[in-house]
């Protein structure tokens, strides 16, 4: 088996060359599937991982607009329409200026199974620009986001490709975006998701990855009679994910320590409550500040410049900040100082090697494909809503989302389960999300 995915890796390692990000996310999938294709004769032979792996379509473009100096700015867009077999390509949009083909290939490979994963007919798809919103004024966000949909508009559609947010895109972007799609399309469409409430958002869509990843950090805990009340919980970010994570985690007991961003994390050994996450929420979303100025305004509260949290004890730790951002050592940390779940709120933020310690160790670990999924799903859900033209409480969205998130626990467990009762909860996902896929990709015929 092993000769089966060293010569599948190596072959994707040549047709890829510098893209590092995307061989990893392939990788972890390969490792996990190429066994069950093997096994299973409706599958083996006919090479739809390596289908798979190969985006339908790889779109980029060049973005120009005016900075408020007045000068030229030239920057690069994207979009990855990577598989629409169970639906319409659907997936974030990053800005940031690490993003590249290589990131955003992984992040729409992780998608396609992801979305699978979610029970919602949604293909996989991302995109995004090198472009730093950092330090932008709003007039600046608002001419780089119509400049950006002057291209993307003709390649997107509300049957096509749905784009959303991700890391520097949120509501305030999604506006901006919307606005030109309208106008260059003069149609009012459920063409991206995380819209505003009054022009056909989804209540819990801004909450939903969050409180996701910690129904699915519940699920877990559950299966070991345990319960997010009463423990010790350290969160890396302080973005949507990272905050309603911390919201969610308050609600349901737990006590949270530690919250970042890439200047450093900030550790409030009295933990995080309810009203010092207000003032992030209003740090982070409104001052659009720096996570360090916590520690000025709660001076019981420490600020590590330039570090990660992943050193201070805790039981669970909700990774929700970018890709490889716990690696082998954080993740030996974790597990010495007696930490007993791992639930990933960003996409692919624990390395390989990283998995590796947790799965020896045998602590629940959840891959953000599975435990992440939630905020794509309320997207899904959004899509309905806005094909129905109608509008569903609070109340139901969320009783939507905890239903999903226990679907995708469940398919983890049915896939991942192994002989002495440990969930191997990466190939639980990973074989849940191809198999569906897959299924799919064969009634369909060669395309
Ligand atoms: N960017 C989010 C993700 O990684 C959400 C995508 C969406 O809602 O389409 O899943």
């Amino acid at each position: 088996m092993k000769q089966t995915i060293d010569e599948f890796l190596s072959h994707v390692r040549q047709r890829n060359p510098n893209e590092p990000e995307f061989l990893q996310a392939v990788e972890e999938v390969a490792e996990t599937v190429l066994p069950y294709i093997v096994k299973h004769d409706i599958y083996y032979g006919k090479n739809i991982l390596l289908r798979m792996v190969e985006p339908e379509r790889v779109i980029s473009f060049r973005v120009c607009w005016v900075d408020d100096s007045g000068e030229i700015q030239v920057n690069r867009g994207y979009r990855i329409q990577m598989n629409s077999a169970i639906g319409p390509y659907k997936g974030g949009l990053r800005f940031h200026p690490t993003v590249n083909q290589s990131i955003l290939k992984f992040l729409a490979f992780e998608q396609v199974f992801k979305n699978s994963l979610t029970t919602l007919p949604m293909g996989g798809g991302k995109g995004g620009s090198d472009f730093d919103p950092k330090g932008k004024s709003d007039g600046e966000i608002m001419r780089f986001c119509h400049a950006f949909m002057s291209e993307l508009f003709r390649h997107i559609g509300p049957s096509t490709d749905i784009p959303a947010g991700d890391i520097g895109v949120g509501a305030r972007e999604i506006g901006f975006l919307f606005g030109m799609y309208k106008k260059l399309k003069n149609e009012f469409t459920g063409v991206l998701t995380g819209k505003g409430l009054s022009w056909g958002g989804s209540l819990i869509r801004p909450e939903a990855t969050g409180y996701g990843n910690v129904y699915f950090a519940q699920k877990m805990l559950e299966t070991k009679g345990d319960a997010i009340e009463g423990k010790q919980v350290v969160i890396s970010g302080s973005g949507n994910v990272a905050q309603y994570a911390a919201e969610k985690v308050l609600q349901l007991g737990g006590k949270v320590l530690t919250l970042s961003d890439s200047s450093g994390y900030i550790y409030d050994e009295k933990g995080i409550d309810a009203e010092k996450l207000k003032y992030v929420m209003h740090l982070k979303n409104v001052e659009r500040g720096r996570i360090g100025e916590y520690a000025n305004k709660y001076p019981e509260a420490k600020f590590i410049k330039g570090e990660t949290p992943w050193g201070i004890k805790c039981d669970v730790a909700l990774p929700c900040a970018t890709q490889n951002e716990l690696g082998e050592s954080d993740a030996k940390t974790l597990v010495e100082n007696g930490c007993i779940c791992v639930s990933e709120g960003a996409n692919m933020p624990s390395t390989n090697k990283a998995i590796l310690v947790f799965h020896k160790a045998k602590i629940l670990f959840a891959p953000g494909k599975a435990s992440n999924a939630g905020g794509v799903a309320t997207s899904g859900l959004e899509m309905t809503q806005n094909a129905l033209r109608f509008n569903w409480t609070r109340e139901a969205v969320d009783e939507k989302l905890q239903e999903i998130m226990e679907d995708i626990h469940d398919e983890c467990i049915k896939y991942g389960k192994g002989e002495d009762g440990y969930v191997d909860y990466v190939k639980g996902a990973n074989i849940a999300g191809f198999v569906k896929v897959a299924d799919a990709m064969l009634a369909q015929g060669i395309v």
